[in-house]
C-alpha cells in the first residue's frame, strides 16, 4: 500500500498539528452556546478527521452522519449527489457544523447545505479537512451565522489517505498522499 504512493503532501504530524489547531478556533466559536452543536461526519471519507477533531473538544456536542452519493469508483465527480443516508438526530433549531474530507466541486457541500436548511438548521458551518478552490463549480453559502474552517489549501491533484478513498482502498493510510499515477488509469 505504501508503494503505490508517489508523494506524500502532509504527514501525520503536520495533520495532527493542523487538527489541533482547528479545534481551537471551534472551540472558541462554539463553546458557549446554549444547546449541543451537531457535528455532522458526511461518510465515509469523513470519518477520521471526525473522530481526531472531537476529541479535542471538551464542550458539549453530538455527533451524526450523513452519506452523500456522488463519487464512483474514479477520481471524478458523477454529477449531482444524492443524500443516500440521512441523520439520525432532529437538527431543527441546531448549530450543526458539517465535518468533510475535502471540497472539490463543491456540488456535495451545496447540496447537503440545502437540504440542513430545509431541516430547520439554526446555522451550518463546514469544517473540510482540505479545500481544492481551483476546482469549484459551485459556491456553497453558510446558514445563519455559520463559519467556514480548513485544514489545508489542496493542489489540484486527487488526494488519498487520512479516510480518503481510492476505489475504496487507502483510507487508513495515516498520512495524505498522491498515488503513483498508473494506478488510477
Ligand atoms: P465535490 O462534491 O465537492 O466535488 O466533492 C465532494 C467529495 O468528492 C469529497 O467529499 C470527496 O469524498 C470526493 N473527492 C473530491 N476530491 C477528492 C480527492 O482528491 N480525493 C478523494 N479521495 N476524494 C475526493
Ligand atoms: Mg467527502
Ligand atoms: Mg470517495
Amino acid at each position: 500500500m505504501e508503494c503505490d504512493i508517489e508523494r506524500v503532501l502532509w504527514s501525520q504530524d503536520q495533520i495532527s498539528r493542523r487538527v489541533s489547531d482547528i479545534a481551537s478556533e471551534i472551540s472558541a466559536d462554539f463553546h458557549a452556546l446554549s444547546s449541543p452543536p451537531v457535528f455532522l461526519g458526511v461518510a465515509t471519507g469523513a470519518f477520521l478527521f471526525l473522530a481526531d477533531l472531537v476529541r479535542h473538544l471538551s464542550f458539549p456536542l453530538t455527533v451524526d452522519f450523513v452519506r452523500a452519493q456522488s463519487y464512483g469508483s474514479g477520481t471524478e465527480s458523477n454529477g449531482a449527489p444524492s443524500i443516500s443516508l440521512d441523520l439520525k438526530i432532529d437538527i431543527k433549531g441546531k448549530h450543526v457544523i458539517v465535518v468533510e474530507d475535502i471540497v472539490d466541486t463543491g456540488n456535495t457541500l451545496f447540496c447537503l447545505i440545502a437540504h440542513l436548511e430545509a431541516k430547520g438548521a439554526s446555522s451550518v458551518s463546514v469544517c473540510a479537512f482540505l479545500d481544492k478552490p481551483s476546482r469549484r463549480k459551485v459556491q456553497f453559502e453558510l446558514v445563519g451565522e455559520g463559519k467556514f474552517y480548513r485544514g489545508f489549501e489542496c493542489p489540484d491533484y486527487f488526494v488519498v489517505g487520512y479516510g480518503m478513498d481510492f476505489a475504496e482502498q487507502y483510507r487508513n493510510l495515516p498520512y495524505v498522499g498522491v498515488l503513483k499515477p498508473e494506478l488510477y488509469n
